[in-house]
């Protein structure tokens, strides 16, 4: 039993000899029933904007009501931190050599076993809505409605079923409308497992109307990390792409041509460098008249006040953060909303006890923490993917996990709950145990992570492949580069200091590196 679970036992009056957690908790619900599933992902949403994740940035009262109410994942972390490489461990149990999608490049290959089809051979009900970003079309989902690739903040193109759907509105207020009217119409004889995949809040951040001028009076607080000179890491830190200082004058910060002399931007492949004006603009023309008005109503004093102010230097840097972070939050808002309505749903069907809510996002994202924005290292703020689950009577309300899981465990977690065999070449570990009885002696100690694309695609981020423990991360660059990192995460949280050439931590890399080649040797990474 972890601390928070005793903490938690002794704050109902219940000493922890006295009643076990499984006699508390499990006595409402037999083994054999089966839950609905509901599975709400967004894109990129990191857990430092999460208010019961500790944000100094955001109140997300309906995202943490699933935490009161559940559990909350402290170290939950993403196998490789990449929207379609995440979503296809979310579908296989499997690591991204093992599924064949290593990188965004990739085709999902959906003739290979997903949780979603042994569900749906088990008799549950399977709908697929929004971001699903695999190139290939969904297989398992008695119906799916999915974004093109991206997908659009306004007036998106869906594919449902095969055939391409225009809508009019914003993103993620239609995501939320398709799902509860999927629910609406499902059948009441068996259980449903749907996903509800938000595109938000995605680069490149585009609120909704009646969001944009939240935060508008204030600014917000620089991360502590945010002028991080990375002078202890490799070259691999130094020469990523994806500083808020390389964002693009156009489609990040949404200013017009005219209110800057050049675009500055660099951040993501060369190709976007050249297309990112012309992009912003076809953007813009994918507004109906009447969007257009009430964009432009806020954004023409952003475009006049850059004119104006002449920024340069730090200056520039700071009002480019202060741009990026409002609407990137102002995105989650719109999230924080939809949440909201799925879970008032399911209060009003009285589905609220037969069901698991899960929240979590397909990996975590920097909010300025080392001067970026984007993903892929292993570094703290995009390893860690927020993770919230509900299961009334089956999961202690308000219980704080500290155990470390995985992306690679939502399948075989949920086969689990419903009760259907776990394919053995799963690679992942079911959660149940976690919350219904104490912390199985054998659940991993540590996890292996493993990044692949480089040098084709986005950021210039290098493939690395790395073991994180409670306490300690080492992380080895390679491929154009030789380079190792250990971060004590206990001594240096912010992992500021790379002290892997530190004589004092010999010891401690030769055990990581035995515990990396244990896991490699384990999920069979070569
Ligand atoms: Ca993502």
């Amino acid at each position: 039993m972890n601390r928070t679970r005793r903490e938690f036992l002794k704050t109902v009056g219940i000493g922890t000899a006295a009643l076990s957690i499984p006699q508390l908790f499990s006595s409402c619900g037999t083994s054999k029933q089966r839950p609905n599933i509901l599975f709400i992902m967004s894109d990129d949403h990191a857990e430092q904007a999460i208010s019961c994740y500790g944000s100094n940035l955001i109140q997300t009262p309906n995202i943490d009501r699933i935490a009161h109410e559940g559990v909350r994942f402290k170290n939950s972390f993403v196998t490789n931190s990449i929207c379609a490489p995440s979503r296809a461990v979310l579908l296989t149990g499997k690591y991204s050599h093992k599924n064949g999608l290593r990188d965004n490049r990739d085709e999902f290959d959906g003739n290979q076993v997903t949780f979603p089809k042994l569900l749906q051979q088990h008799g549950y009900q399977t709908y697929m809505i929004g971001k699903w970003h695999l190139k290939t079309d969904p297989t398992g989902f008695d119906s799916w409605k999915i974004l093109i690739d991206q997908g659009q903040y306004f007036n998106p193109e869906f594919i449902e079923n095969g055939e391409r759907k225009e809508y009019i509105g914003y993103t993620t207020d239609i995501i939320t409308d398709m799902a509860l009217k999927q629910l609406e119409a499902r059948r009441s004889d068996a259980p449903f497992c749907m996903f509800v995949h938000h595109k938000a809040p995605h680069r490149n951040w585009m609120p909704n109307f009646k969001y944009l001028d939240n935060y508008s009076d204030e600014d917000l607080p620089l991360p502590e990390t945010f002028y991080d000179d990375y002078s202890t890491r490799s070259a691999a830190a130094r020469e990523a792409d994806m500083r808020i200082d390389d964002m693009y004058l156009s489609t990040d910060m949404k200013l017009n041509e005219g209110s800057y002399e050049r675009e500055t931007g660099s951040g993501g492949s060369e190709t976007y460098a050249k297309n990112a004006p012309a992009d912003w603009q076809a953007q813009r023309a994918r507004f109906t008249e009447q969007q257009l008005k009430m964009w432009d109503a806020h954004y023409d004093r952003v475009n006049r006040e850059f004119k104006d102010k002449k920024l340069e230097g730090r200056a520039l840097l700071e009002w480019k953060y202060q741009r990026y972070i409002k609407d990137y939050l102002r995105c989650i808002m719109s999230v924080e909303e939809s949440v909201g309505r799925l879970l008032d749903y399911l209060d009003d069907q009285g589905l609220a006890d037969s069901t698991l809510v899960v929240y979590t996002s397909d990996q975590g994202f920097y909010l300025g923490e080392h001067g970026w924005y984007d993903k892929r290292f292993m570094y703290e703020e995009s390893l860690s993917m927020p993770l919230l689950m509900r299961y009334p009577k089956h999961i202690e309300p308000g219980l704080v996990s500290d155990d470390i899981v995985l992306n690679l465990d939502f399948a075989p977690t949920f086969l689990h709950y419903a009760d259907v065999k776990v394919p053995s070449d799963m690679q992942g570990e079911s959660m149940k145990p976690l919350l219904t009885s104490t912390t199985p002696n054998k659940w991993r100690k540590s996890m292996y992570y493993h990044y692949y694309e480089y040098p084709h695609g986005w950021h210039d981020v290098k493939k690395h492949y790395g073991v994180r423990t409670d306490r300690y991360k080492l992380i080895h660059f390679y491929d154009d580069i030789d380079a190792w990192e250990l971060y004590d995460l206990q001594e240096d949280p912010n992992e500021l200091n790379n002290v892997y050439s530190d004589p004092k931590y010999d010891s401690v890399v030769v055990s990581l590196k035995e515990e990396l080649n244990r896991l490699r040797i384990k999920y069979d990474d070569e």
